[in-house]
């Protein structure tokens, strides 16, 4: 299957957000300034909102996020005297918050209070010290470097670009990878927290760490009602954003249950994997539905489409456009034999495979007294009907 970056729109996103509340901030600074000490105040609050906020909705690198900003306040603020260390080596702050933001990308939330959360402090601990190990490293290859052909010049340079462009990398291709708003939000952080050090961002320490936190629990309620109400594979909004919307509609709509015909029999040729990837990439071609209507993911190989304020007559068209862009998209797949080490090896034209596969749709209107239930009920048996028919086809 041809990978796409399907966390390019997340990414976007995430990075927009921040882009528009950074640039409105610095745009009202006449308003806020004045207010400065009663931020400062408030961001305490807003800390420890965050880690309660992100640690009660499982999103647990928010809250080592979080706590590690609030502790990095604390010691710049000089509540912990003698605990700023870290803060007399800025280069070291930086690699630790560089390599600290990879340990992010990288690990999975988990419950803090498991052996997980024990895990995890332990490796945001070793991040610190790989930071100086490498700044030693450094260090001894600059003394090295006099009696050598690298000057000192160059390993200045590498110093923080080469760690910086290792990270940027990781973190940008596992934004991009996936459409998850944490990740992006991780990479955000970096580009921001960048600027900041490089000093192209000029706002208070509170004020910046408040925006940051802000996002991430912005990001939290989004990513949740993700969670709750988009179906996990296909990204369509789930059977329970289904029946939240069925809530909001008038007395006039129509429903459409559209159904994968054989897909058992897909499945059971191509493996179950393929079979999902296919499923995404029909759902994807369903969520291109026009005139008013919205898909969901009803369950299994089967969808819904509400049309409101039409009729099974008007929506017609366009069911019949989806049936026949998915009966006409010629499904790249990736055959199987590619996994293998040695077939990986082999030509890729070998390896991709072009399937089709149809989809048959049933459509009712909602009729005066009948509930939304009942009208799914009545597109199940147009659908069946389709099925008896033949496939393939719309029938009312
Ligand atoms: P029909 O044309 O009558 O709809 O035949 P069918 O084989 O599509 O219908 P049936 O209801 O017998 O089987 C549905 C199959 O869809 C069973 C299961 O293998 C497959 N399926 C359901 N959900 C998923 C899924 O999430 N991923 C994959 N890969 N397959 C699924
Ligand atoms: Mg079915
Ligand atoms: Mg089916």
């Amino acid at each position: 299957m041809i990978q796409k970056l399907e966390g390019l729109k997340t990414t976007l996103w995430s990075g927009l957000a921040v882009s528009l509340l950074i640039v409105a901030t610095l745009a009202t600074q006449n308003y806020w300034l004045v207010k400065i000490n009663f931020i400062e105040q408030v961001l305490m609050g807003v800390f420890v909102v965050g880690m309660l906020f992100s640690a009660q909705f499982s999103r647990s690198r928010f809250t080592l996020l979080i706590a590690l900003c609030f502790g990095y306040y604390l010691v710049s603020k000089n509540v912990f005297a003698g605990f700023d260390i870290l803060n007399q080596n800025p280069q070291w702050l930086y690699l630790s918050t560089l390599f600290v933001l990879a340990y992010l990308t990288l690990i999975k939330d988990r419950a803090l209070i498991s052996i997980h959360g024990i895990v995890r402090i332990i490796g945001l601990c070793l991040c610190i010290v790989l930071a100086k190990l490498w700044l030693i490293a450094m260090s001894w290859l600059q003394g090295y470097s006099t009696k050598n052909s690298l000057t000192y010049l160059d390993i200045e340079l590498i110093i923080i670009n080469f760690p910086l462009f290792v990270v940027a990398l990781l973190v940008l291709f596992k934004s991009l990878r996936q459409p998850n708003l944490l990740v992006s939000s991780l990479l955000t952080t970096l580009i921001v927290g960048n600027l900041y050090f490089n000093e192209q961002i000029s706002l208070p320490l509170s004020v910046m760490f408040s925006l940051l936190v802000l996002h991430y629990i912005v990001v939290v309620v989004i990513d949740s009602y993700y969670l709750a109400y988009r179906d996990e594979l296909t990204h369509l909004p789930s059977r329970r954003a289904l029946n939240q919307y069925a809530l909001s509609l008038g007395r006039k709509y129509c429903v459409a249950m559209l159904d994968i015909d054989h897909f058992k029999k897909f499945n059971d040729n191509y493996g179950h994997d393929i079979g999902d990837q296919v499923l995404k990439l029909v759902a994807a071609k369903l969520a291109e539905v026009k005139s008013g209507g919205r898909v969901f993911r009803y369950g299994g190989e089967e969808f819904t489409a509400i049309f409101p304020r039409k009729t099974a007559d008007e929506a017609l068209d366009e069911l019949e456009k989806l049936r026949k862009s998915v009966a006409d998209y010629n499904i790249v797949i990736r055959h199987p034999i590619r996994k293998t080490k040695k077939s990986r090896q082999g030509k890729q034209s070998e390896s991709l495979k072009t399937v089709n596969v149809t989809i048959s749709i049933g459509v009712a209107t909602r009729q005066t007294k009948n509930s939304f239930e009942q009208t799914i009920k009545q597109a199940d048996q147009a659908l069946y009907k389709a099925k008896k028919k033949g496939r393939n086809q719309v029938c009312q």
